[in-house]
């Protein structure tokens, strides 16, 4: 599996969690977070509110995301109501004062507010930089090598396509024009374009086109009636008759049968644990 077998470390607004640290003394459980996610992240709560400072850093040390709780004046990422000094609304909004504290100070870092997450969508792609983030967290530990980062930014050639084909060029050519450059300084900005690229949602068309790059590596090996197939449930999943899961399914079935080391160690093929059914709602 290219994902760690670790549980990634993610830190959570307290009252998603189901603490009862509003300012009514009530909670705002997250189901998602709180029954579903708890098998695949350690989540760490966090309520800004009766933390204290030191330990609070100490615990997001090493978190690979964070999920804030909606439209909080201290946690919220947006639509916050923020209010003039004569106490009238003020345009647009804005962040929470500890969450635009916080992301400033960690550029990088998945962020996501619980609202948006049962957007399939927007759930796919911040626990899909959840464990992207995780994956650099490790690559890291073992110590930065240029062969280090080519070998990472191959694996996630099909991912970032699907992402930000524009990037995924971008990216390709500061590494290959890395040179004999340090990687300890190379190394954090590929990553901090890697994650900004991730942002960026795939598309039906995206991913449509890398399913179509992916099923090229088998046109040699696999029967004329292997391809039609291929082709139909590619062709279903772009018009929205069928979820990705379905044409990615078949592809690793051909993968199984014709193994291609090269494509088997594509993060695209199962960036977070088939179990999570992500891929099932999109
Ligand atoms: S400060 Fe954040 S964690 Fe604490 S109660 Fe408010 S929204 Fe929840």
């Amino acid at each position: 599996m290219p994902h760690s077998p670790e549980k990634p470390k993610i830190a959570i607004s307290a009252c998603l969690m189901g603490a009862e640290v509003r300012y009514n003394g009530g909670h705002k459980a997250s189901r998602l977070c709180s029954r579903l996610l708890t098998k695949y992240f350690d989540f760490v709560p966090v309520c800004p509110e009766v933390a204290i400072g030191q330990k609070m850093a100490a615990e997001l040390a090493d978190i690979c995301g964070y999920i804030f709780m909606q439209k909080s004046l201290s946690c919220g990422l947006d639509r916050v109501k923020v209010y003039s000094i004569n106490g009238a609304p003020m345009d647009g909004g804005g962040r929470g004062l500890y969450a635009q504290t916080f992301c400033t100070q960690h550029p990088d870092l998945p962020v996501e507010e619980d609202g948006r997450l049962n957007n399939p969508v927007l759930r796919e792609n911040f626990l899909t930089r959840v464990f992207a983030y995780s994956a650099w967290q490790q690559l890291r530990q073992e110590g930065l090598t240029r062969r280090g980062l080519t070998e990472f930014h191959a694996r996630y050639k099909y991912l970032l396509m699907a992402h930000n084909p524009v990037q995924y060029k971008a990216l390709g050519h500061l590494l290959g024009n890395m040179g004999r450059a340090d990687p300890d300084e190379i190394g954090p900005r590929y990553f901090s374009e890697l994650m900004a690229a991730l942002k960026k949602c795939a598309t039906r068309r995206t991913h449509t086109n890398v399913l179509q790059h992916l099923s090229g590596y088998f046109k040699q090996v696999i029967s004329a009636e292997d391809k039609q197939a291929m082709q139909l449930v590619i062709g279903q999943y772009h018009q929205g008759i069928v979820p990705l899961v379905v044409p990615l399914t078949l592809l690793k079935h051909y993968l199984r049968q014709h193994p291609d080391p090269y494509i088997a160690q594509q993060v695209y093929l199962q960036p977070h644990p088939e179990s999570l059914s992500l891929r099932n709602a999109i």
